[in-house]
């Protein structure tokens, strides 16, 4: 029985090519408990592999959180798979607004030890215990009022293209540096201010706003679905839109355009442009802003010393790779002394 991918990523892309057929990109998670994730990991790649399902999966104890890839026309047997699986029933799913038939090349189904990288001991605060649920238009009202504090829980990377209008997005590398800098930055108004926070689908303020709650904040507010609902909703109820610019998304896309604003800067020349590229020297693979004129002076890379590399023979590359760490497993995104005008926030 096939329990992993059989065709690589180019393989893949001429299929897709071949088939024509429409795809949608989706992305759900749901906290639950998962005893068995190995069974439970097989059973989903065994039914979404016969669906032409692609994208990258985690299941975990805790529960799963998935972005894939459906074809239009297997999306029914898709969501009534889904639904015959009792946590998973009548999930809540995102669907991308902009459609992108390759945004997922290859079907993943991993088991992680956590759905979302949290650095968070669950056993100290109760994850159900979350803070209230808003849509778009109760989002619009509550981030008007004074007594509001708007947060973003996003890492610097993704709120750099994009943010809600007044919000605090802290400078931070992970989900966990943001959780100790806001508590600390709120610790004196726990009672007195409405906490009200989002990211991109919904998943990270589950934990997070549980966790403010556990830490004493009083009013604790979350955006049902993240950014992605949101904009669901002002979309089809012709609501105000009050976020400015790129939805940072994990996929081949990276990003969502919500509003016209270009609020980021190529790194390398400083125009105003929001679209992130990875660095072409496979040692390399920095994520960062770069502009269309910059990708052609650099080579689509993020210095002098990558392009250097990246225009070297592909052989004389491996050799000096080797013994070396694959630089682009480690946490390295957007963060690079080469980058002259990437602004800390
Ligand atoms: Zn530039
Ligand atoms: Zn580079």
């Amino acid at each position: 029985m096939q329990l992993y991918n059989t065709l690589s990523a180019k393989e893949r892309e001429e299929l897709i090519e071949k088939a024509s057929k429409d795809r949608l990109t989706i992305s759900f998670y749901t906290y639950a408990h998962i005893k068995n994730t190995e069974i439970f990991r097989n059973h989903l790649f065994i039914h979404w592999n016969e669906m032409e399902v692609l994208g990258r999966i985690y299941v975990a104890h805790e529960g799963i959180n998935a972005q894939l890839s459906v074809p239009a026309e297997n999306f029914e047997v898709f969501k009534n798979h889904l639904d015959s699986i009792t946590f998973l029933e009548n999930v809540r799913l995102n669907i991308a607004i902009e459609q992108n038939n390759k945004s997922f090349l290859k079907l993943k189904v991993k088991i992680r030890h956590k759905i979302v990288a949290d650095g968070l001991n669950d056993d100290t605060f109760d994850v159900t215990n979350k803070g209230i649920h808003v849509g778009a238009e109760k989002f619009n009202e509550l981030i008007e009022d004074p007594d509001t504090v708007l947060v973003d829980m996003r890492n610097h990377y993704e709120s750099e293209i994009g943010h809600f209008k007044n919000a605090i997005t802290p400078d931070v590398d992970t989900f966990r540096d943001s959780l100790d800098i806001i508590e600390e930055d709120l610790a004196d108004h726990k009672e007195d201010k409405k906490l009200v926070m989002y990211c991109t689908g919904g998943i990270r303020c589950e934990k997070a706003s549980a966790y403010y709650k556990h830490k004493g904040f009083k009013q604790v507010y979350q955006l049902e679905g993240g950014i992605i609902e949101y904009t669901r909703q002002v979309n089809s109820k012709n609501l105000e839109n009050k976020f400015l610019g790129k939805n940072f998304v994990f996929d081949h896309r990276r990003g969502e355009r919500i509003s016209e604003d270009v609020i980021a800067n190529c790194h390398q020349c400083g125009n105003p442009c929001d679209t992130h590229v990875n660095c072409a020297n496979e040692a390399c693979h920095l994520l960062f802003i770069q502009c269309e004129a910059c990708a052609t002076k650099m080579n689509n890379c993020c210095s002098y010393n990558c392009k250097e590399i990246h225009e070297l023979p592909f052989e004389e590359q491996k050799k000096l790779r080797k013994g070396k760490h694959a630089s682009n497993k480690i946490f390295k995104k957007g963060r690079s002394e080469v980058l002259k005008f990437k602004k800390s926030q």
